[in-house]
């Protein structure tokens, strides 16, 4: 066992707050990574502070970590000590079911180990995230981080990267196919690149008028400010697929009003209750599609890692120091942040 300093949440209503921990001996197929980077997801707010339904406390949030390995187990053969890693939303998974075989661990029938808030599937022990200073992780579930990519701002291609890649991939968006990103922050601005890369023509949806001209230099075709009825009604039946990642409840049916016939509103805003107002008719007549994705299985995370490296895609980051995590997440809860929030794990030592 080793002693890991870390940031956590002792409850749904209190900041976050420095939190010692034991972190698990190496097993003999486990890597040991020092974090110098953890990306802040919305996911961590929301799980911090319950909003899917109780949390396990204490919650040390972080799935986007990137670091360098330190120890590995016996069994070890993909990683060496040194080596630049990468560890996302998941440290395990079943191994044996269909989704297990067929890459696709986030759809594990026996549910995938998250990397905080979760039971570890050998002794039952509660996981603990990114936001502390190092982390043991079956070497299954740690990702390479290739040379090129710049290891300060990869963290976020391990959740917000392969959260709006995967399904991009999964419904085949390629060159020509019109897409519009709703809610650019985190997600939102790795899905302008990624379907730009893919070739898409890009719409960005947002309730800010500042973030027009960022949209634009970030790739977007056009931009187009929600909150303004003329701009909605002006592209309607516009759009083959409409990416959501507002993490809020919101109305459905403006948006699935600009889809094509055919057309697919795919949510990765994890929202619940989800909008309980949608009309059936703006299904059923134009026979749309309403959908979700999770997040990405580990060889699809690999896969945008190398994606980004090939396209020098990179995410547009914000460095804090971890004392500065609980103001990262209020200005998130109000939209303010350029694009990601990256706490650098160095700050823990403070
Ligand atoms: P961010 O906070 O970085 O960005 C969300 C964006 O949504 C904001 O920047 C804002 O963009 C827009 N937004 C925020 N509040 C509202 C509102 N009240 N109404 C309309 N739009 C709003 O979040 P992330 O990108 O990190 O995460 C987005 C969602 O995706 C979260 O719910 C998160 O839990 C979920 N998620 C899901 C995953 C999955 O596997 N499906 C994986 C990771 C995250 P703007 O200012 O442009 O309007
Ligand atoms: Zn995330």
């Amino acid at each position: 066992m080793s002693q890991a300093k870390s940031y956590a949440a002792l409850s749904a209503t209190t900041p976050l707050a420095p939190f010692s921990f034991e972190r698990r001996s190496l097993r003999e197929d486990d890597v040991n990574i020092d974090i110098l980077y953890c990306g802040v997801c919305h996911s961590d707010i929301h799980t911090a502070e319950s909003d899917w339904g109780p949390s396990n406390y204490p919650i040390v949030p972080g799935h986007e970590i990137v670091g360098k390995v330190t120890e590995i187990g016996s069994k070890v053969s993909k990683y060496k000590v040194g080596d630049v890693v990468g560890v996302g939303c998941m440290v395990d998974s079943c191994q044996h079911c269909s989704h297990c075989s067929a890459d696709l661990e986030q759809y594990c029938d026996n549910n995938p180990v998250g990397t905080y808030g979760a039971h570890d599937l050998i002794d039952g022990t509660l996981t603990y995230g990114g936001y502390s200073d190092h982390i043991v992780v079956r070497e299954k579930f740690v990702l390479s981080i290739p040379e090129a990519l710049d290891a300060s701002k990869a963290a976020p291609l391990l959740c917000a990267g392969v959260t709006t890649f995967s399904p991009l991939r999964h419904y085949g968006v390629k060159a020509g196919d019109k897409i519009g990103i709703l809610g650019m922050g985190g997600l939102g601005h790795m899905g302008v690149k990624l379907a730009k890369a893919l070739g898409a023509e890009v719409t960005i949806f947002t309730r800010s008028e500042n973030k027009i001209a960022e949209a634009k230099k970030q790739g977007a075709d056009h931009v187009v400010v929600s909150t303004d009825d003329t701009q909605m009604q002006a592209v309607a039946m516009n759009f083959d697929f409409l990416l959501d990642t507002i993490p809020v409840q919101h109305d459905l049916n403006p948006y699935l009003n600009c889809l094509k016939v055919d057309g697919v509103h795919i949510l990765v805003g994890l929202i619940e209750p989800m909008d309980p107002t949608v009309h059936a008719a703006n299904l059923v007549l134009k026979r749309r599609i309403l959908t979700g994705s999770l997040i990405g299985g580990i060889a699809e995370t690999q896969e945008v890692l190398d994606f980004c490296a090939e396209h020098n895609i990179e995410c547009d980051a914000e460095m804090i120091n971890i004392q500065d995590i609980n103001e990262a997440y209020k200005r998130m809860k109000k939209g303010d942040v350029k694009y990601r929030f990256i706490i650098d794990m160095k700050s823990l030592k403070n």
